[in-house]
Formats: C-alpha cells, structure tokens, sequence
C-alpha cells in the first residue's frame, strides 16, 4: 500500500486527569505496537517540561524547559509523566512502532519563578490591553528564574524581568490585577481578543527580546536531539507573537533538515482568525479546527434543534484541509478544565464518524474519549474502535456530502481499487432517525451494503449508484459493502 493509501491518524495520548504516577511514559513505551496496530500514524505526547506544581503539573505551568525529569527541581525529579530518560526511551519505542511523535511545546509562558524581583510596572486593563497602561509603579514580581536544581546544565541562561513582557500579581497583598513590565510592550502580532492577547497567565515570554529567540533556538535543537521527537504540538500559538513562531520553526527545520511537521493550538471558534494566523506564519504549520468542535459541540448540546446543514460551514477543514487537524474533543475541553466544551456523550460517536471518515483533515482521537476518563465517571466511546477501523479499511475514495437536511447528515465514500472492499455510506441525525438517498457510486450498483454500526437491515445499491440508507432517532449509521472472497483475502494479507 502506498502512504497515500494509508488514512493516517493521530492520537493525543493523554487527558488531563491522568494518575500523578510518573508511570505514563513506561505505559505509552509498552503499548506501542498496539497504538500502530490501532491504526494510529501519529502520537502527540503531553508537555514533557517540569512544571511549577512539579509532580502534579499536566505540564502546561512549564517552569523549565532543560527539565524534562532530570533534575531534583519543584519537588521532584520526575514530572508526572515519568523521568527525562523513560520520556527518550518511550519515544524510540514510538518510533520504532512506526509512529510520528510529536512533542507539546509550551513557549507562552513560565510559571513557579525562584526569586522575586523589584521592578517597576505598569498596570494594564486586562479586558482592553490597548488601552495606555497606567502609572509606572514599583512592584515585587516573581520573575527570576535561576534553577538551582539544574546547576546551568545544558545552559546557564537566567530568565529575569528583563526576558519577560508582563506578569499577572505581584506580592504586597495588592489586587491580583495584569501589569505590563516597566519598557516592554506586547507583541503586536497575536490574537486580539481583549484588544492584545499577549498575555496569558504567569510570567509572559517577551519571544521578540532578541536573547529570548536566540535561547528558544538553541533550546529547541537541544530539545529535538535530546527527545528525538519528529515535531510539536504547540501550546496557546494565539498568545505568542506569528512571526517568532515563524522564524523560529523555520529556524529549526533548516538546522537539522527535518519537516518536522507542527500541529498549533490556536484557541478561537472563528475560522478567520485562525486563516489570518495561517497566513501572517507563511502557513508554517497546521491547526486543530477549533470551530469544527464548537460545532460538534453545539449540535450535541442543542436537543435536536441543531442545522445540521451548517456542521462544516466556516471550519477550516473545509477553507484549508491540507492544514486542518480535526479533533472532537481535548484536554482542555474535558469537564472541569479552563476551555470545558464538552461533546456531549450521544453525539460523539458521530463526530468521530465525520472526522475518521470524512476525506478532509488529519483527524485527532482524545485518549479520554478512547479510554474513558475514570475519575470523572466517563466511559469510552464505545463504538470508536470500529470507527478506527472502518477508516482503514473502508475510508478512501471520492466523497459525495448530504448536508441538506437540518437533522439528517450524511456522506459516502466512493472507495479506490487501491483498497480492495473500500467505499461507506455514513448517516445521522441529532433529533428523529430517517433516510437519505445517497451516491456511493455505479461500480457498486447491484452490490449489497451490511449496516457495520447503527443497526440498520441492509440496502441493495441501484443500477444508478444509490442507495436508501437509514438511521435511527438520535443515532449514526455506517454502511459498507459486503465483502467478496477476494476481499478477505486481500484484509488477510493486509492487516
Ligand atoms: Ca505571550
């Protein structure tokens, strides 16, 4: 098979609430092959980083970036994850599997300084940042970052004030309240939500100070050959200025010569920002399609009152599908994280379904959504290991889309001879169950269609290439065709 035959997939191999155990890295390394064998292409490893909250941190408070569980810092040598050593050793084990690893990256941000500083700051009003800040003031801020712990390994750079462009609190009891340090400004070219979304949360990354790019340069190749990762998932993208990002992707890809293939979270339902950042970093990398998911969601949360008609309009897997990742949900949309949108439960299985089976997009699968997440009562979604597979077997060819009714959605593939036994029809609704007359091509004219998931009775294909496929209220459907000998063989020998 050709890679173009091969529906790549990614899996996000971790939720938020997972055991502090440091076992995560040793539990990925032994399942490996059976991650491949699910038919995923690509894994995205969560923040390796030591955070502030050091064995509890998810990995997003990043306090040191040369730390990824080597030394003993914020309480611990080990992040939650496990040790620097088990983080290489489970990425080889990936990679040896076959599997693209990327690596989350947070750049926005550090949190759990070791020294406050006394500086001069400005307040800012954090919902209009554009606002002129007010009188320079002198503060205590928690700004210093020396790492005793790592004793200038790998580099000796101190993060100060001056490596920093504003911080949210400072000490004294004063109101926790933004201010911008006393000469910096905010990057202009960031998201402009509350009129500059520089800032984020802790001590902000001034990535325009030319020490600081020339640091996360040196830091990255160092990262690359510690880690051998194959690329980045990168962290909170509309907070940090576009053409660092940029420069400094691109400043890596000519260094070692790899495409080291990025993946950005750029938080904003509405696909025109998420262009304009496409457009101001050259395209330089791919982004999750955040409003397909908000749609995902609204449609699960609407009590049947959702247009389905609309599910793709304005998503950027259908105005960029080459650089859309498709995702139903994540670690920060789970229950009780800062971005909760949760797709509701009876509806996910059919998000899954237009992303795993649909042609656009590189889909994402959420470990939580695999595995369940305990701690919260959620379970997995059950029918998401047959969606998986219907991917790869059956997941190829022209797609002809049925959105035209408010409830009932639908789509066919019409499969390659590349795969033999490939082509599907897929159909749901998020109210009453029905059916579509759909297009799955003439070659299969005649040809019987088995209901893999849904339950339906069969449906013979028309000299005319269609077929009348069925739904249940609130369900999915996917059909395929029944399988001939030859069919079987060929899945045999290509499993
Ligand atoms: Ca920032």
């Amino acid at each position: 098979m050709t890679r173009d035959e091969i529906n790549g997939m990614m899996l996000q191999a971790f939720q938020w609430e997972l055991p502090a155990d440091g076992g995560h890295w040793r539990l990925l390394k032994k399942n490996a092959r059976a991650l491949a064998r699910l038919g995923f292409t690509a894994i995205w490893l969560p923040p390796a980083a030591k955070g502030a909250s050091g064995k509890n941190d998810v990995g997003y408070g990043v306090y040191d970036l040369y730390d990824l569980g080597e030394f003993d810092q914020k309480g611990t040598v080990a992040t939650k994850y496990g040790t620097a050593e088990e983080y290489a050793d489970c990425i080889r084990a990936l990679r040896r599997a076959g599997l693209l690893v990327l690596a989350d990256v947070v750049l926005n941000h550090r949190l759990g300084a070791d020294e406050p500083e006394r500086v001069r700051v400005r307040p800012v009003d954090p919902g209009n940042r554009l606002a002129p800040p007010g009188q320079a003031q002198e503060a205590e801020v928690y700004t210093r970052f020396t790492f005793p712990g790592r004793k200038d390994r790998y580099s000796p750079f101190v993060w100060d004030h001056r490596r920093f462009t504003g911080v949210d609190t400072s000490t004294q009891g004063q109101q926790r309240s933004l201010f911008l340090l006393d000469g910096k400004q905010w990057a202009a070219d960031v998201d402009g939500e509350n009129g500059n979304f520089d800032y984020l949360m802790g001590a902000d990354v001034d990535v325009c100070d030319a020490e600081v790019g020339a640091e996360l340069r040196r830091w990255g190749l160092w990262f690359l050959k510690k880690s051998g990762a194959d690329g980045f998932r990168l962290d909170a993208v509309k907070h940090i200025s576009a053409s660092f990002l940029a420069g400094w992707l691109s400043a890596l890809r000519e260094a070692t010569g790899r495409e080291l293939f990025a993946v950005g979270e750029y938080w904003n339902y509405d696909r025109s920002a998420l262009e304009a950042f496409l457009s101001r970093t050259g395209n330089c990398m791919s982004l999750f399609d955040v409003p397909l998911h908000g749609h995902f969601r609204e449609a699960s949360h609407s009590g049947g009152t959702y247009d389905m008609r609309g599910l793709f309009a304005d998503t950027l897997t259908d105005s960029r599908p080459e650089l859309s990742v498709t995702f139903v949900d994540n670690h920060d949309t789970q229950p009780g994280q800062s971005l909760e949108s949760w797709v509701d439960g009876w509806f996910k299985a059919a998000a899954y379904g237009f992303i795993l089976l649909g042609r656009s997009g590189f889909p994402c699968v959420f470990w939580g959504d695999l595995y369940g997440i305990p701690s919260r009562g959620i379970g997995a979604v059950s029918q998401l290991p047959a969606l998986m597979r219907l991917r790869r077997t059956s997941a190829f060819g022209e797609e002809h889309r049925y959105l035209d009714n408010p409830s009932l959605a639908g789509f066919t593939r019409e499969g390659t001879g590349a795969v033999p036994g490939s082509g599907l029809a897929f159909l749901c609704t998020d109210a009453q169950g029905g059916e579509k007359r759909m297009y799955v091509g003439r070659a299969f004219a005649g040809r019987v269609f088995r209901c893999d998931l849904g339950g339906r009775p069969p449906v013979t294909i028309d000299p005319e290439g269609f077929g009348t496929f069925s739904v249940a209220d609130g369900g999915m459907s996917v059909y395929t065709p029944v399988p001939g000998l030859l069919t079987r063989l060929w899945r045999f020998f290509h499993r």
